[in-house]
């Protein structure tokens, strides 16, 4: 039952949370506690829907989900769920008779430090929509004590400070200790037999962890069911009796959650990330299975009431763990407890990038979890077991769980799951053809794909209001109930006043970032130029120097011809390195000294600016998206696994300047390529260059001479204040031949980009394209996406009827 509260009832409340909490009135109050207050109180609100979505779920014996994933990032909690609970207007105008502003007050929370970027945004865009359509399902993580880094620029490098998230503690969260599980490390493990003549672990010297829950609500849209993120915090068990533990031991307890691990792309083997793995992957395990055993009395029946799922390989440990729990736990026979483990366990991939396929090395499996290892070794003998005579011993050995002296944990995903899906339609195809080929031979059952979405609640209803109350002057409210409604829209394709109000809202939007960026950077922006945003990790094979390229060409045409027309552009980039990525960061250093130079040059005035802004977030995010004309994803074809700023921009009425790749594909086809900018090598033409080994970058630079002047600037001195950082990228171009096909696609992205600079001229031309994107963002909702995981991978039921759900 969703909450009612009225104003005058929301006023008296916050009066008194603020005095019971403070010891002060409201108007005293430091706007910090005006919004820890208000944190609070909506937390209290909340919880009456939460209890009741529990005890619901557990006396219907719903079928539950439990989403696994290293990494959530949710940015901030309290305006999405004032949306969700339908208090965001009556809290916004209660504030209002009290003289304070929401959105002063909101800005006070920090966004969680749980993830890295894409990864985390859409598990944290899941948390949103299962609870909004009725699914049981919960989040199960890690409480980092610090998140990623807060990037500073310090002489155009970028600099890591420390993110301390924590620091004013987390209003959301419920510490539930009485709830925690013992998470069981290291020492030696040998199997004796019991007097039944079972096989029994015996452990000695472990170390003996406590996975201590803090719990947090995700709030459904008009609060129709109310679900739990589980993150896991490690401490010292109480057994230990605390006078004796040396420091040693206690700062290796209290770093398992210290810190995230900054990089969500490749992986240089650091046992504490292992560790980080095993920590969360068993403790919700352990949690998982003594729920299920307080509700129902056959374990057998775990797959018809559970299901766990893997997103990305970082929770792959739970299928060992819960093979432990069956077999040595609860005495199960090992086909059974694998035929359970395997109806359980699901698991979505998310990259293509062959380096960022996780292995761990067996030694550091044996020395930090031997009883796993046992049992991964056990499931890799048995599975050379059951594949020989079926399938080429090459092809076996090339698939197994074990190989090349390392536990590779995407094969052991597949190999433990009954579903495995790619998150765009190119890049599950390309998993099937290319990255986990052999194991499509020999289960092709299991591969599907599930387009990845986003939750449009956050990145228009909330993040982007004028937009979605001028849609709900036209649609009524029907469009953020049924996402797919938003179609109506094209109705108003050829209605000059509504492209009007459209255009007006998007210059409004402009404005409020322009304003932004002036207070936090002190640079002024035209807000009549092409706001061409470029928001993501920074990562070579997005290809952020390509976009770099294009600037640096711009800057050269106006320097050579400074009377000539151009069409104003403001580049809008947000990018954070990881600490140990050398070539992104010089990309950054190389972004900001091209920056100063352009804007700081009267000649290029007011025609061109570029502007990094520090520090990319969800909450940045939100700021920069509804103000965006262009979105830049020109990421290599066959690299991104689908991309999800993409589908953010669209919906704000971003048009795409965009390579045939991830997600890209899907929103061209549904919104029409006559309403995007597309460009560059295909997927086919860049795996025909890897086959025929031809491609060169130096043949690129010798036939175009802008492509020349570009280059050679890097390294020309003309650029001020770089060094090696130059180099860095013309290196990387010509002498280790581009990897990335930057300088292939150069040519036509100019071309491409230049085409933009015309067509926005045409005010009306430009913003009927926008519309076209709006109108067909509605297909990329994840209510839509978890609807189908919930449908075809979970076999879980929800209360909702998506209406327009297209399967
Ligand atoms: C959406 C989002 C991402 C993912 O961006 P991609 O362009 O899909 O890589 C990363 N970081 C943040 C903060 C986001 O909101």
């Amino acid at each position: 039952m969703a909450n009612t509260v009225t104003k005058k009832q929301f006023i008296e409340d916050y009066q008194n949370e603020i005095q019971s909490l403070f010891a002060e009135d409201v108007n005293k109050a430091s706007v910090a506690n005006q919004y820890h207050a208000l944190a609070q109180l909506v937390k209290r609100y909340s919880n009456r829907q939460w209890t009741s979505s529990i005890k619901k779920y557990d006396i219907d014996k719903q079928k539950q989900v439990y989403y696994f994933s290293i990494e959530f990032l949710p940015g901030r909690y309290l305006k999405p769920n004032l949306l969700n609970m339908n208090f965001l207007e009556m809290v916004r105008e209660g504030l209002q008779d009290l003289g304070l502003d929401l959105d002063v007050i909101a800005e006070q929370e920090p966004d969680q430090g749980l993830g890295n970027g894409g990864l985390g945004r859409l598990a944290s865009d899941f948390m949103d929509s299962m609870p909004s359509i009725g699914l049981a399902a919960h989040g199960n993580g890690i409480r980092y004590r610090y998140g990623l880094f807060r990037q500073v620029f310090v002489d155009g490098y970028q600099s890591e400070l420390p993110d301390d998230w924590l620091r004013n503690g987390n209003d959301w969260e419920i510490r539930r200790e009485d709830h925690a599980v013992v998470v069981r490390f290291g020492g030696n493990v040998y199997l004796q037999q019991t007097e039944s003549g079972h096989m029994e672990p015996v452990y000695e010297n472990s170390e003996d962890i406590l996975a201590v829950p803090y719990d947090n609500a995700m709030i459904g849209a008009g609060e129709l069911e109310t679900n739990n993120l589980r993150l896991w915090s490690a401490e010292l068990p109480h057994s230990v009796d605390n006078e004796y533990v040396t420091p040693e031991v206690r700062s290796r307890v209290k770093a398992i959650c210290r810190d995230l691990y900054p990089d969500d792309s490749t992986y240089d083997g650091r046992i504490l990330r292992l560790r980080q793995e095993y920590f969360f992957s068993s403790a919700g395990i352990q949690s998982i299975v003594r729920h299920f055993l307080d509700h129902h009395d056959d374990i057998t029946e775990l797959p018809k009431y559970v299901a766990v799922h893997i997103n990305d390989t970082h929770p792959t440990l739970v299928i060992p763990e819960l093979m432990r729990i069956l077999v040595d736990d609860m005495g199960i026979d090992w086909e059974k407890a694998w035929d359970i483990t395997t109806h359980t366990m699901t698991y979505t991939n998310h990259t293509l990038l062959a380096e960022a396929l996780e292995t761990w090395p067996i030694d550091a499996i044996k020395t930090e979890i031997p009883r796993i290892y046992q049992i991964i070794d056990e499931i890799n003998r048995r599975f050379f077991m059951e594949m020989q005579g079926k399938f080429d011993d090459n092809l076996i050995t090339s698939i197994a769980p074990i190989g090349d002296g390392s536990i590779r944990m995407a094969y052991l995903a597949v190999i433990g799951s009954s579903s495995v899906n790619g998150v765009a339609p190119l890049h599950s195809d390309l998993l099937q053809k290319d990255v986990l080929k052999g194991l499509y031979a020999i289960s092709p059952e299991k591969f599907n794909n599930k387009t990845n979405g986003i939750a449009l609640r956050r990145y228009v209803h909330e993040a982007n209001e004028p937009l979605a109350k001028l849609i709900d002057s036209k649609l009524g409210k029907v469009w953020r109930d049924q996402p797919m409604a938003i179609d109506g829209l094209t109705a108003y394709a050829d209605d000059d006043q509504f492209l009007q109000e459209l255009a007006k809202v998007k210059q409004a939007n402009k404005r409020a970032f322009a304003k932004f960026i002036d207070d936090k950077l002190d640079i002024q922006i035209n807000t009549d130029a092409i706001f061409d945003v470029q928001i993501k990790r920074l990562h070579a094979y997005k290809r952020q120097v390509l976009h770099l390229f294009y600037i640096i060409t711009e800057y050269h045409r106006i320097k050579a011809n400074p009377k000539a027309d151009f069409t104003p552009r403001v580049h809008i980039f947000g990018a954070k390195a990881a600490p140990s990525y050398y070539y992104a960061k010089s990309v950054i250093k190389v972004i900001n000294e091209v920056a100063n130079m352009i804007n700081n040059d009267p000649e290029v005035g007011d025609k061109l600016k570029v502007v990094f802004i520090p520090n990319y977030s969800v909450s940045i995010a939100e700021k920069i998206i509804p103000a965006a004309d262009i979105s830049e994803q020109i990421s290599t074809a066959g690299k991104e696994a689908s991309g999800t700023s993409n589908m953010k921009l669209m919906a704000n009425g971003a048009l795409l300047a965009a390579t045939l790749d991830g997600a890209n594909i899907d929103i061209i086809k549904a919104a029409g390529r006559e309403n995007e900018y597309v460009f560059g090598l295909t997927t086919a033409e860049v795996y025909k260059y890897y086959e025929n080994n031809d491609y060169s970058a130096q043949a690129e630079y010798d036939r175009n001479p802008e492509l020349q002047r570009v280059l050679n600037s890097l390294i020309d001195g003309s650029i001020p204040n770089i060094q090696s950082e130059g180099w860095d990228i013309h290196d990387s171009m010509l002498r280790d031949n581009d990897q990335y096909f930057v300088l292939a696609d150069y040519a036509d992205y100019v071309k491409t980009q230049d085409q933009i600079s015309h067509d926005y001229l045409d005010k009306k031309a430009w913003t009927k394209k926008s519309l076209a994107n709006i109108a067909a963002s509605g297909a990329f909702s994840s209510d839509y996406t978890v609807a189908r995981y919930a449908d075809e991978i979970w076999h879980a039921p929800y209360a909702k009827d998506l209406q327009l759900l297209d399967k």
